[in-house]
């Protein structure tokens, strides 16, 4: 089909039909929501975020969020959070604003105190009661505080329309300062400010009145209400309905969906909560009030947000981490071209995980995002015949990257596809979004016409006849073997030969080794069934969500439905130390509870003696123990596979190593792409 039949109105056309605010238009239903960087405190850090929103605005999406600023000192998320309360401060924003507008879409300016979550001591909230998430107990506020920082909230708001944004987003959600305000597990109050609710939702209120009074009709206000928020004493269905018609008499433009404060204990965005999961509590909303409604929360797709959107679910789709994996998801949505779109697959690791360590976030599958004005993959000044030996996620980001620069690539693989360790990690329960980076990945090396070699296990002697200019050498990993007396025997199998579906494994299993990959493979072990990833009822059961949210939180007293577990897992490790410490800082606690409910027993603090016909003996504390198992899974880390080094070195081809191949202590996708590209970047 021809570019100019595909239009925007084919493909997509509730996705990519005009939002009329009154006053103004979005130009589709799709907002960038809001995600702090890292970029917003770094040293010229505005620059790099004006390029990245840019970036993004450039390719399609009709409004943008920011990360949280906030509107005072106490509400900051860190003693070096950002702030906007003073105009001086107003010059930086105006590198964003300019850079988006000149690129065609419009943007908000989330505005944010964290009351309690603030990570650091002068934090505050509705009363003294401190987060099981922060080791800095709240003060709580007077009322001339309270009455100082709704003054705040609207100078912030004064100061975002003279800096050119278009709007605000007022956060009201996610746990943060005003839902600590409206919810009776954080507000025990007496005054005018607690106890009923509407005193509860009295701060939220003249919030939003004193900010519309400051800026005037034209001017975009979201409010991001939590509409569920999985904890108990958070607030009934009634209370949310309540508040969202009195936000719409207060001045809202629009209403954005919250889910889930940031100490519930319930998975709201990882990639094992199913897609859309929960589009059904804005859809609920839609019957209550007149604003638009955005939705949000595992939205990945153009297909998922059409979806939603053509149900009538809400008004607007809201995808943060999509964006961050592809600046270009509208544009390519609008020609038809969604195979192309590099979808997240909500790992993360590189955005929310190193935001959680004071980093600066990228994304797992793009690591340009953040870093626009410094990856990049300019026409090299002389094009080179280059090999690529290994077709896992590292050698085709190389090669792709490679490749964009006008490079000769051939890529050389041994196996019979593609997507090294990933073909792995897709067959975990929970994990099934890896498929997509599969399907990206493999169907861009098609797009830059790189030479792909399947069964093509290369030697020394092949790659010097092919007269290669240099040779990047992705060749991965292969598990390690522990030395173990019996490691040999027939019961004992590796990780790759269980995820692959290569070993028979019976009833009872002994998993060595409880890192990432020890939990994935008791999870695959244990899965009893469907995936609930795939199965929304099974997923809502699984974790105890309420959908008529009849009771506080929507979790309040409902029951979980355990998963039945197919097998006896025994997952063991030699340190004595807490399991699961190794895993990623926001999803590791996700992982101990799936294993939790499947009934994985952990023993730590042992040694490996022996397996044989009777199962594996062990040293638990001195005593010996025969765990009798019918399989052994061996998960003890890998060793990396690089055979081909020393020959090409000597035959003085110049070689690079990167990924697994490279260095297989740490063994992740994460550093696996970013090496591929920074070597793309500069060879
Ligand atoms: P790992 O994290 O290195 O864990 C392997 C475990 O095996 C170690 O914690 C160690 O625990 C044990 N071990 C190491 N050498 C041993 C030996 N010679 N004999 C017996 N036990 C030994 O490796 P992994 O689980 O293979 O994961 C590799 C990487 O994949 C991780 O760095 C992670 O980034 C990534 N990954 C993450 C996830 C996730 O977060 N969900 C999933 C998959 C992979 P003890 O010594 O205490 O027994
Ligand atoms: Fe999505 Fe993972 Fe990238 Fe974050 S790091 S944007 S979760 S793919």
């Amino acid at each position: 089909m021809s570019a100019q039949q595909n239009t925007p109105q084919q493909h997509f056309p509730h996705m990519l039909s005009p939002l009329d605010l009154g006053f103004t238009t979005l130009k589709n239903r799709v907002l960038m929501g809001s995600m702090h960087t890292g970029l917003e405190e770094e040293k010229g850090g505005f620059a790099k975020l004006a390029a990245f929103y840019a970036e993004r605005a450039k390719g399609g999406v009709g409004l943008i969020v920011t990360g949280g600023i906030a509107p005072n000192f106490r509400g900051r998320i860190a003693p070096h959070g950002s702030q906007l309360s003073f105009s001086w401060q107003t010059a930086k924003h105006k590198l964003v604003t300019d850079a988006v507008h000149q690129a065609g879409s419009k943007i908000c300016l989330q505005i944010l105190h964290t009351g309690r979550y603030a990570y650091h001591p002068f934090n505050v909230s509705a009363s003294n009661i401190k987060a099981p998430i922060n080791p800095f107990k709240p003060r709580q506020m007077s009322e001339r505080q309270i009455k100082k920082t709704i003054k705040d909230f609207a100078s912030t708001c004064y100061l975002a329309q003279k800096a050119g944004y278009d709007g605000v987003e007022i956060m009201g959600s996610e746990g943060y300062l005003i839902n600590q305000f409206l919810c009776a597990r954080t507000n025990q109050r007496q005054d005018k400010w607690g106890g009923s609710y509407q005193n509860r939702m009295r701060l939220a209120l003249e919030i939003v009145q004193a900010s519309r009074k400051k800026v005037g009709t034209d001017f975009i206000i979201i409010f991001r209400l939590s509409m569920l928020d999985l904890v108990e004493q958070g607030s009934t269905w009634d209370e949310v309905v309540e508040l969202a018609k009195a936000l719409e008499q207060a001045g809202v433009t629009i209403i954005n969906t919250g889910i889930g404060w940031h100490e519930a204990r319930i998975p709201t965005i990882a990639t094992s909560v199913p897609r859309a999961a929960f589009s059904w509590v804005t859809a609920k909303m839609k019957k209550e009030v007149s604003v638009p409604l955005i939705t949000t929360n595992r939205i990945n797709t153009p297909e998922v947000a059409e979806e939603i959107l053509s149900r009538g679910d809400a008004d607007m789709v809201s995808m943060a981490r999509p964006m961050l994996a592809d600046a270009e998801f509208v544009n390519k949505a609008a020609r038809g071209e969604s195979e192309a779109i590099n979808t997240c697959i909500a790992c993360n690791q590189a955005c929310l995980d190193h935001v959680f360590k004071q980093k600066r976030a990228s994304c797992l599958v793009n690591p340009r995002a953040c870093y626009e004005t410094e990856l990049n993959f300019e026409k090299a000044h002389k094009a080179k015949k280059l090999a690529v030996i290994g077709g896992g996620m590292a050698g085709m980001a190389f090669a792709i990257y490679a490749a964009q620069r006008g490079h000769q690539v051939s890529l050389f693989e041994a196996k019979d596809q593609l997507g090294g360790q990933f073909n792995l990690a897709k067959n975990v329960p929970g994990k099934e979004e890896f498929v997509d980076s599969l399907r990206y990945f493999s169907s861009e090396l098609e797009r830059q016409n790189i030479d792909v070699h399947l069964n093509s296990p290369q030697s020394v002697d092949s790659l010097k006849k092919a007269s290669f200019d240099e040779i990047v050498l992705a060749t991965g990993v292969t598990p390690r073997i522990p030395s173990i007396e019996g490691i040999n025997h027939p019961m004992v199998f590796n990780y790759q030969q269980v995820l692959n579906g290569e070993a028979k494994i019976g009833q009872r299993v002994a998993v060595l080794g409880a890192g990432g990959i020890g939990y994935d493979v008791s999870e695959f072990l244990t899965e009893a069934g469907e995936s609930h990833t795939v199965n929304l009822d099974l997923w809502l059961k699984e974790w105890g969500i309420d959908t008529e949210i009849a009771h506080p939180g929507g979790i309040e007293g409902v029951k979980q439905v355990q998963p039945e577990s197919a097998r006896q897992v025994f997952l063991l490790q030699r340190k004595a130390e807490r399991f699961g410490k190794s895993l990623q800082p926001t999803t590791g606690w996700i992982h101990r509870a799936a294993l939790k409910k499947r009934t994985v027993e952990m023993i730590g603090g042992i040694d490996y003696i022996k397996v044989d016909d009777d199962g594996l003996h062990i040293n638990d504390n001195g005593e010996t123990k025969v765990l009798a198992v019918d399989n052994v899974v061996i998960c003890t880390g890998q060793e990396s596979q690089r055979e081909l080094v020393d020959g090409l070195k000597e035959s003085g081809i110049p070689v690079h190593l990167i990924g697994g191949a490279d260095f297989a202590g740490e063994l992740d996708a994460k550093r696996a792409i970013r090496q591929g590209a920074e070597l793309a970047a500069t060879i």
